[in-house]
């Protein structure tokens, strides 16, 4: 299979880039070789500005409030979801279950669940070496948090790294339309906005406001909170565990992201559900996990082994990447 590297900079050349060979997974690209692609950028960037509408739209406390719960909707499901269910197995659910918290998680605009946890999964192989995509050790802070995955190589999914779900079709279908979804919330927001705006015409709430503030600016939101688990989770915080990469614990990211700020607990045990391992890690993700268990929407959720929770731990990491298995969801 033909690599990608080297590429050009460049406008032209990054959209000549978007139709070139796919990346050859067993060998992947190093790291000064790859190319940030300003032609994928452009979307990515025009839903930043569209933030600034909020200077023509002003705002509301019920388009306020719709930012908030969908950051939260959201941030939850790639936290429980696409991060601990898609990338990592640790807990089952239904396949119903499955599909919507794969639809919801499309709705913040990373891509689909089998190109989000794939990614990650190899991330996890490589973490911080220098095949990883997203490490800050090799081109610093800015590529880690928000230009890694607007390069060719980051484009396709590696399929071979999540067959386990990849053979699911309604899955398959929502990581090829990925833009269906949040297409869908942004006309849910606008029709919402108008609908209130119509109804008490005082308010000035309008289609346009709820849009802004609905879909623009808590997707914005929910991108840079779940950037800084890639960037700053490998920079700032405290290390419990002695791991080949440089995982960090960090409170604040921990509460801004629902619970992934735990990633030095997470990268040297990545299988358990829970990644605040001790009462006073706070994991907003997990709380909410075991609720939905009660209602028996999830089960099975992984435990982390007593062993880790004996003061200062400092044997060497004991698993790494989670192996895919076959056959998990529940029909
Ligand atoms: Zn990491
Ligand atoms: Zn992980």
């Amino acid at each position: 299979m033909a690599e990608v590297s080297p590429q050009r900079p460049g406008l032209l050349n990054g959209l000549k880039n978007l139709f070139r060979a796919k990346p050859d997974w067993d060998k992947p690209t190093a790291h000064p070789d790859r190319v940030y692609n300003w032609s994928r950028a452009i979307p990515y960037w025009m839903i930043h500005a569209a933030c600034l509408a909020v200077i023509w739209v002003g705002w509301s406390w019920p388009a306020v409030a719709v930012c908030v719960l969908l950051y939260a909707l959201r941030v939850f499901t790639l936290t429980a979801f696409y991060h601990r269910y898609f990338s990592h197995r640790s807990f089952k659910c239904g396949r119903i279950t499955q599909f919507i918290f794969g639809f919801i998680g499309c709705t913040a605009v990373q891509r689909g669940p089998l190109w989000w946890a794939a990614h990650h999964r190899f991330h996890h192989a490589h973490s911080d070496d220098e095949h990883d995509l997203h490490s800050p050790r090799e081109r610093g802070v800015i590529w880690s948090h928000m230009m890694w995955f607007l390069t060719p190589e980051s484009h396709p999914t590696n399929v071979k790294m999540i067959p386990d779900f990849n053979r699911y079709p309604e899955i398959r279908w929502l990581d090829k339309f990925d833009l269906i979804p949040p297409l869908l919330l942004a006309v849910m927001t606008y029709g919402f906005g108008a609908l209130l705006g119509y109804m008490n015409p005082e308010s000035g709430i309008t289609g346009l406001q709820m849009l802004v503030w609905g879909f623009f600016i808590s997707t914005v939101a929910v991108y840079h909170v779940t950037y800084l688990v890639n960037s700053a989770t490998h920079l700032i915080g405290s290390r419990r565990y002695e791991t080949k990469d440089d995982s960090r614990n960090s409170l604040i990211i921990a509460l801004l992201t629902f619970g992934e700020g735990w990633h030095n607990n997470h990268h040297y045990y990545p299988n358990s559900t829970r990644q605040g391992f001790f009462w006073w890690e706070i994991d907003i993700s997990y709380m909410v996990l075991r609720t939905m268990g009660l209602f028996g929407l999830v089960w099975e959720l992984r435990p982390v082994p007593k062993r880790l929770l004996a003061p200062k731990p400092k044997t060497v990491p004991a698993t790494a990447t989670p192996v895919p298995i076959m056959g998990d969801a529940q029909s």
